[in-house]
């Protein structure tokens, strides 16, 4: 991998290299360039995760012609493919270098071995939701346990904004999450549901199911779940799997007029 990055960088494929660099013994995010080659003797690999593709977003956002490569994982893949349906990269300026995780371990639902949740807790088991658990299960308790459930987890939120910080899919200029006229500002625990529901909603067609937000957040409450079940109505209604394709998105499935009969949610 540092032959390769090295000779994209010297015959110009690339630009720039966003990958991992040890520092004090942790592999952090680190940007390669042709100026300072030598660094990418310390380029690895290494088990952390952060998202390279935001890092990519940014950066290209003020260097719109800037080829940027990086390294990818199954669901830095994804989340390239949403954010080049949202256009907010161009596929032609990415080029990216892939490592697989460990494939026997990636689920059906691009579940990630680096981020296996930890057990839930007897308290959590019993009055909150298990971050283990499937939709199908969540939705086997009653409407009302559900809610109480979900307020349960949605209370010990300390408005961080970790989850939404850390999201690779997250790239809004204006955040609904600040805006007093949605959600009422200067408390903590935030406004809920209605904080959670409307980050959930906003991660229909969005969240690739990576997973990072549930483990920058402090709280361990089950937001994988949560978005899950968005995805899954997204799936349901527009025939869409997020993350899966570059060029469709559910907008554009949408047509010019819209024929499809709403379904109950
Ligand atoms: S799992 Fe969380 S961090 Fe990953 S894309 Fe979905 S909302 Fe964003
Ligand atoms: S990371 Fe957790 S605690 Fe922080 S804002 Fe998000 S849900 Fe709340």
């Amino acid at each position: 991998m540092q032959e390769q990055v090295r000779e994209w960088l010297e015959q110009d494929r690339v630009d720039i290299f966003l990958g991992y660099k040890m520092l004090q013994g942790h592999p952090l995010p680190h940007c390669f360039t042709k100026e300072n080659i030598d660094e990418i003797d310390k380029l690895v690999v290494g088990k952390a995760r952060y998202s390279l593709e935001k890092m990519a977003t940014k950066i290209a956002a003020k260097h719109p012609d800037l080829k940027i490569g990086l390294l990818t994982r199954d669901c830095n893949q994804r989340a390239l493919n949403v954010l080049y349906v949202w256009n907010q990269l161009k596929p032609d300026n990415i080029e990216t270098i892939s490592v697989n995780c460990c494939p026997s371990k990636l689920k059906e639902h691009g579940d990630c071995s680096y981020l296996e949740p930890e057990q839930a807790g007897f308290l959590k088991k019993m009055v909150g939701m298990d971050n283990n658990m499937e939709v199908e299960a969540a939705e086997a308790f009653s409407q009302e346990d559900r809610f109480n459930r979900w307020m349960y987890e949605f209370q010990k939120c300390i408005k961080c904004y970790g989850c939404r910080d850390i999201c690779p899919v997250c790239f809004c200029k204006e955040c609904s999450l600040e805006h007093s006229d949605l959600i009422a500002t200067g408390t903590i625990p935030p406004e809920f549901p209605i904080f959670h529901l409307v980050r959930a909603v906003h991660m229909a067609g969005r969240c690739i199911d990576c997973g990072l937000c549930e483990d920058a957040c402090p709280a361990y409450i089950s937001l994988r779940l949560l978005y899950r079940k968005v995805n899954e109505t997204v799936s349901d209604v527009f025939d869409y799997k997020t993350g899966t394709s570059a060029d469709q998105s559910p907008f554009n499935m949408l047509g010019d007029e819209v024929t499809l009969e709403p379904k109950p949610i």
